[in-house]
Formats: C-alpha cells, structure tokens, sequence
C-alpha cells in the first residue's frame, strides 16, 4: 500500500437507532481524510483534522457528546503521535470543544510528552485555546444518561460497554510520502471516577506508531486497554511476521483471554490494514490506494471487508 487511512467510531454495543448516525458521522471523516491524502498533505494534518470533525460529531463520545464522570463534568483524553516517536498527549482535561488540538501543541512543543488536569489547561490558556461552557459538549441525551446512572448505585463504567452506547473516535494516516500517524480522542466512560485516565493519552495502550511497520489506533473499555497494552500488543504481533489483519485479531483475543476486556483496534500501514474488535459493534471506516471506501459497523462488515486484506 502506498497511502490510505482507517477511522473508527468506538467499539461498544452500538445502540441500531445510533446506527445511521455513525455511518454518516464516520463517511465524512473518511471522505475529508482520504481527499486530504490525495492532496498531499501530510499524515498528522490529516490525523488532526479527521479527529477535529468526529470531536464535532455529538454521535461520537469524544469533544461534543461526550460523557460525564461522576460529578456530572466532561474530563476528556486525548493522543496524537507519528512515525518519529514524536508524542503529544492530553488527560483529564475540562471543557475544551477539540483536545486533539491541545494535544497537537504539546506535541508541537516538544518540551513533554503528556500533560494533565490543571496543567494541560494552563498550557492552552498560554497558547490562546479558549475554554468553552460544558453545556457546548453536553448534548441532552448524555445529561438524561448521567441523571438516571447517577441514581444506580449498582451501575460501574464497565456496564456501558455491555449495555447500548457509543464510544471514542481514532484515525491512522499513512501519506503519500511514507510518513505515518495515529490521533485518537475519548470523553472517556460514564461515571468515571473525576480524575480517572482511560488508555487514549497512553502510548503504547491508546495507540502505538512505529517507522515503516504499523500506527495503531484502540478503543473499548480503557482499564482492560491499559492492562493488554492492547496496541502495542499488535505490533508485537507484527513484529513476529503476522499480518496486520492477524496482529489485531491476536491483540483482541489475548485481550478476551487473559484480562476478559471488551475493545478494538483498528491498524495501517505500507503492508496493509487490519482491524478486529470483540464487542457487537465498532463503527470503522477504510480507505487506500489498493481499498475503495469501505465503511461499516457489524462483525459481518468486518468480515465482508477481511476478505479484501
Ligand atoms: N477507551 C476509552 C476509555 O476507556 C473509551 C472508548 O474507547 O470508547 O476512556
């Protein structure tokens, strides 16, 4: 493969009436990456920007619509990173409409790889990001969510993954020139403790990108993500002569097997693509010089695309 990109819209139980919305929410990231790609921008511009329009898609638990943590506040996640071990991580971060931007500055600024709560803030306030209200990331349904999940002492952040939700949004960028990169950014899980941190804003959990092998991008519930090191896990796999293909359903079901976790991953890079997830559903969409737009959200999509791979 010489150039392509693969999106996903969190793996989760997607609900069907939220079916539609995020085949539209992931057609149109795919479309503005792949025509980006063409015109020969550059891997992490592309990263960037595709996560930009899918943290304005309220479909998606990530910028607008994300989830609230247990006191009712948007506290959201957030990597990208390329080929050249260059990272730039956010975590914990309050009210902010797009954090992969934050993240692209601190990756930019090269002085830290990851910054948190109070001190991300402080660095985006420096830079000129200007905080928003919470009410531009909350969208009604998630207000409703969190007030009846807020009454049930019973219901742990895990739940969401086996009761109808959605999730994180993630994209792999392999450019016309070679270069690749990885972007992916979550609200996290409902009712999350106040200052947990998922696996997004970890390398090596969230995603994973290594020079002319793979960018890896993860989604599912985080704390079995972290305890996998679920894409690291699928270079690992690479690394032994698998296919890409192979390495992430291998990373899924170590991931079954030995933590019980729920997720998926999706990968890409000059040998090709793979993509496996061991919920019902995982919204993805795929496009490369060798691939035609294939969008989908079953397991069956994802078979029917396998066969291509
Ligand atoms: N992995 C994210 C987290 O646990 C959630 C998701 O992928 O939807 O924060």
């Amino acid at each position: 493969m010489k150039y392509g990109i693969i999106i996903h819209g969190g793996a989760w139980d997607i609900p069907d009436n939220f079916v539609d919305n995020h085949l539209d929410g992931i057609n149109n990231a795919l479309k503005l990456g792949y025509s980006l790609l063409e015109d020969n921008n550059n891997a992490i511009d592309i990263a960037e920007k595709v996560v930009v329009l899918l943290e304005n898609d309220p479909t998606f638990d990530a910028g607008k619509g994300s989830f609230l943590n247990a006191l009712g506040k948007v506290e959201m996640d957030a990597i990208i990173a390329t080929d050249d071990y260059k990272i730039g991580s956010v975590a914990a971060l309050n009210n902010y409409s797009n954090p992969i931007k934050i993240a692209r500055a601190i990756y930019d600024f090269d002085g830290a790889v990851m910054l948190v709560g109070e001190g991300a803030k402080i660095f985006a306030e420096q830079l000129g990001f200007q905080q928003c209200k919470v009410e531009d990331l909350l969208v009604g349904r998630e207000l409703e969510r969190y007030l009846k999940i807020k009454k049930d002492a019973t219901f742990v952040p895990k739940d969401a993954f086996r009761r109808k939700t959605r999730g994180t949004v993630g994209a792999v960028v392999l450019d016309k020139k070679g270069r690749m990169a990885v972007a992916v950014s979550t609200g996290g899980t409902p009712k999350k403790p106040p200052g947990r941190v998922g696996d997004t804003p970890l390398f090596g959990a969230g995603a994973y990108i290594e020079k002319d092998k793979l960018g890896v991008a993860a989604t599912g519930y985080g704390e079995d993500l972290i305890k996998a090191l679920i894409s690291k896990r699928v270079l690992d796999f690479f690394d032994r002569g698998l296919s890409p293909l192979e390495s992430t359903e291998q990373a899924i079901s170590f991931l079954s097997k030995n933590v019980q976790g729920l997720g998926g991953v999706i990968a890409l890079g000059k040998k090709g693509v793979g993509l496996a997830f061991n919920t019902p559903r995982m919204a993805f969409g795929v496009q490369t010089d060798e691939i035609d737009s294939f969008i989908g959200i079953n397991q069956k999509d994802k078979e029917e695309l396998s066969k291509q791979l």
